[in-house]
Parts: C-alpha cells; sequence; structure tokens
C-alpha cells in the first residue's frame, strides 16, 4: 500500500489528467472521515479491480479493417457480481469507464444490491456505422471480453447508444462461444429473450417513488405540487406521467428542441402523445415557449433533471427556487453547484439513489433468468417501489445522524457496505 494513499493512483493513468475518475476521488475522499475503522480499507475504493482494454478489429461493409478501442472495467465485486451498462460513444475513454463503474459500486451497494460494479464502452461514434456494422462490434467485444464477463461474474445492460438490441447480440455471443444459451449474462434484453417486464419504466418510476418521499419530508403534498422536468426521455418522461398521473402539476420541460411551460401544469399525456411523433416537445400546443435561462429559475416545487451531466453549475445553482432536486440523470449536478444547492437548504436527492430503478429492475430481469420463472408487471412494480422506499429511508437516517447531504450520505452507506463485504472477506491468499 502507498504511503499515502490520498495520492496513490494506478499507474496507468496520468495525474493531471484524471477526467471524470478524478471527481469520483473527491467524493471518496469526502466520504472517508466518515467511514470509521473501515476507513482502512478505503484504498480498495480507489482502484479498479481489473480493467481491460481489448483490440475491436471488424470488417467494414466496404471491405476494410476498422480497428476499435474498448474497454471492460470492474471495480468492485466484494458484494457480488459486477453489474453495468457498455456505452458506444466517440468520448469514451479508460478514465470515464473507471468512474462509472466506480458509482456502479457506489449505486448498488446504496440501494443494497448483491451486485458489485463494473461498465464496459467501445470508443466509437454509432451514428456512423450501419447496423451490420454495429453487430459485428457488437459481437467482436463482447468475444474479447467473454474471459471475464458471466451470469456469475460480471453482467452488462444497455447504456449511453446501446439498447435491448445490442443485449441480444452480446447474450447471443456469449452463448455460442459457451455453447449453451445464458440469458443471464445481460439485463435489459428483449422480452422475448428474458427481459423483464417494468425494465423500461423503472427509472422512471424509482425517480418518482423518491420524489414522493422526498416531498413527504419537505412538507409537500403531491396533489398540486408544481414539478419542473429537464429531459423528456425515458426517464423525464415517465417520471412526468407518472406525477401528472398522481395529481401533481408538470409545469415545464425541456428537451432538445426547446423549453416549454404551463403554470397550469401541461396536459403531460398530450405532450408525450406530441413528443413522440414530432422527435420533441418543440411546437406543442397549450404551453409557452420559453428561453432555457428562464426554464432553472421556474419556481417550483420539485426539479428533475433527467437528461445530460452538469446541468446544475455554478452558473445557475443560485438562481434555482426549487424545494427538491431529485437527479434522474447521472452527474447533473458539478460539486460546486451541489455545495451551493446544500447551503441555501435544498434537498437533493443523489443520482446513485434516485434513478437506481433501472439497476434494481435489471437484478430481477436477472433472477428471473436464472429461476426461469418470470414475474407479472404490478408484482415488479410492488418490488421496486419497497427497495426504493426502503433505500431512501435508510440515507435519510444517516445523513440525519451525521448531519450531512444525502449524496454524502448514500456514500458513506454504500462504501460502509462494499468496505464491510471486503473486510469480512480478507485478503487472499
Ligand atoms: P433518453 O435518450 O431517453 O432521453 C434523454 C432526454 O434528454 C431527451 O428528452 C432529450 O431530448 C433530452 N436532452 C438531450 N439533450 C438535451 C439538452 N441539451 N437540453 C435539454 N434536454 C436534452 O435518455 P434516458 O434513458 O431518459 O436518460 C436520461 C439520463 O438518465 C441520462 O443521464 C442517463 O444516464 C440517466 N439514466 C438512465 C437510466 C435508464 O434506465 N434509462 C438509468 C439510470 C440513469
Amino acid at each position: 500500500m502507498s504511503e499515502n494513499p490520498k495520492h496513490s493512483l494506478p499507474s496507468y493513468l496520468d495525474a493531471k489528467h484524471l477526467g471524470p475518475w478524478g471527481v469520483y476521488l473527491e467524493q471518496v475522499e469526502r466520504v472517508t472521515p466518515y467511514l470509521g475503522k473501515l476507513s482502512k480499507w478505503v484504498e480498495t475504493l480507489k482502484r479498479p479491480k481489473r480493467a481491460l482494454i481489448v483490440d475491436v478489429p471488424v470488417e467494414l461493409d466496404d471491405g476494410t479493417i476498422a480497428h476499435f478501442e474498448g474497454y471492460r472495467v470492474q471495480h468492485n465485486t466484494s458484494r457480488g457480481p459486477g453489474k453495468g451498462g457498455v456505452r458506444f460513444h466517440q468520448d469514451v475513454t479508460l478514465s470515464e469507464v473507471m468512474a462509472l463503474s466506480a458509482w456502479m459500486s457506489v449505486k448498488a451497494a446504496a440501494v443494497n444490491l448483491p451486485f458489485g460494479g463494473a461498465k464496459g464502452g467501445v470508443r466509437l461514434d454509432p451514428h456512423n456505422y450501419s447496423k451490420a456494422e454495429l453487430e459485428r462490434i457488437t459481437r467482436r467485444y463482447t468475444s474479447e471480453i467473454g474471459v471475464i464477463i458471466g451470469p456469475n461474474k460480471d453482467i452488462p445492460a444497455p447504456d449511453v447508444n446501446t439498447n435491448a438490441q445490442t443485449m441480444a447480440w452480446m447474450m447471443d455471443t456469449y452463448s455460442m462461444n459457451e455453447g449453451a444459451t445464458a440469458t443471464g449474462v445481460v439485463t435489459g434484453k428483449p422480452i422475448s429473450l428474458g427481459g423483464s417486464l417494468g425494465r423500461v419504466e423503472a427509472t422512471g418510476r424509482g425517480v418518482y417513488v423518491v420524489g414522493c418521499e422526498a416531498a413527504r419530508d419537505a412538507g409537500i403534498p403531491i396533489n398540486g405540487a408544481r414539478i419542473v422536468i429537464q429531459g423528456f426521455g425515458n426517464v423525464g418522461g415517465t417520471a412526468a406521467r407518472l406525477f401528472h398521473d398522481a395529481g401533481a402539476k408538470v409545469i415545464a420541460v425541456q428537451d432538445h428542441t426547446g423549453s416549454i411551460h404551463n403554470a397550469n401544469g401541461l396536459d403531460i399525456p398530450a405532450v408525450q402523445a406530441y413528443a413522440l411523433e414530432h422527435d420533441g416537445i418543440a411546437g406543442v400546443a397549450n404551453a409557452e415557449v420559453i428561453a432555457p435561462e428562464d426554464f432553472w429559475t421556474l419556481e417550483t416545487e420539485l426539479l428533475i433533471p433527467a437528461a445530460l451531466e452538469s446541468q446544475i453549475n455554478k452558473d445557475n445553482a443560485d438562481s434555482i427556487r426549487a424545494k427538491v432536486v431529485i437527479e434522474g440523470a447521472n452527474g447533473p449536478t458539478t460539486p460546486e453547484a451541489d455545495d451551493i444547492l446544500v447551503s441555501k437548504g435544498t434537498l437533493v436527492v443523489p443520482d446513485v439513489l434516485a434513478n437506481a430503478g433501472g439497476v434494481t429492475v435489471s437484478y430481477f430481469e436477472w433472477v428471473q433468468d436464472f429461476s426461469s420463472f418470470f414475474w407479472n408487471e404490478a408484482e415488479i412494480n410492488h418490488r421496486l417501489e419497497a427497495i426504493m422506499r426502503s433505500a431512501y429511508s435508510s440515507v435519510s437516517a444517516v445523513a440525519a445522524e451525521h448531519k450531512v447531504s444525502q449524496r454524502t450520505a448514500a456514500f458513506i452507506t454504500a462504501c460502509t457496505r462494499i468496505l464491510e463485504a471486503r473486510e469480512v472477506r480478507g485478503l487472499y491468499p
């Protein structure tokens, strides 16, 4: 072990260009004082258990050969097999995949799922390749990382620019190589291949459940509460619909096509139908168009960022007038903005808790695949709600005990669970 663990870095990282991994290390620094005797194991959290870089050579449709860089990182598997998505994006780097894998360890432990954290990625812009090329890239990437994934080892899932079809190709490739159909090697699969009911809406439903819990703690009745949502896709759209159905007023929505507002509440089913048809909300009836900068200053009870990273930052955090922020997106609030919101008394439910509904139903999918016995949607939603409520309640208890934000409390809860497992397992040999 290094003499100064704070500055201990794996030699394959450049200390001057840590990127997202640097943000994650800072978060670990913040929770270390709360880990008591377990802090002797904290170095475990600062190094991924395993990081695999693979070359993915593929013949393109025009007959040329292209080489893509692929990664699979298993950050920690103390509590169970690795779990985390596969991202196809031109900006994928080792640092990014490492950080995303670590945040998966934290997310799984914060919600108390029996998983560790992992993540994968291929550095390419998928929009530049045909479906047949993407299938060959996915299959070769799966074969290359096949040495470390498996239903009991590490279970990939969709992430940015990958979907149920990508998972079907991964499952098929892994199964062909193993000589046996292994549905449990990936989650987020099509229903016809052992996918789970309720998976598509799971993240938005989880956002809704913890949103209701946080509103109750802040003394806000959901019926009539004002809600502002950035992002109207899988997460934001589902959350909007559930809050709308519960009697809340979704007064503003922003997506990549614009920002719309109606002080009396938007007709969410109508906006959803319009957005589906027009690939965005711009031009919908019964709503005024507002400037993007005005969107963030709207007075509201709940604000739900459910689009991209770093949307709440030092430039707009001061003008935010929401009582509660529920982070549907991953990393929507920068660390500086987080400090500003906390100092203003805004209740922020962090991403590792608020958007954990997706990985929770992925866990259900994995369990169902193992038993080859599938649950109905009502049962899945019921179990999801129970897990999200219980996670919210344990994180809130830790926040109250240490007088810290929910983000720090979620990290304390998760890191304690991971390091307890690390300690009782002991070192091998
Ligand atoms: P999605 O692609 O379905 O929707 C993204 C939405 O963001 C779209 O409405 C899009 O118009 C909007 N958007 C894009 N660029 C924007 C911009 N510049 N300004 C405003 N809006 C913009 O994606 P999703 O699955 O809903 O994911 C949203 C976030 O939630 C991401 O951070 C993702 O990592 C996170 N997340 C998703 C899941 C899941 O299960 N889908 C799970 C955990 C976390």
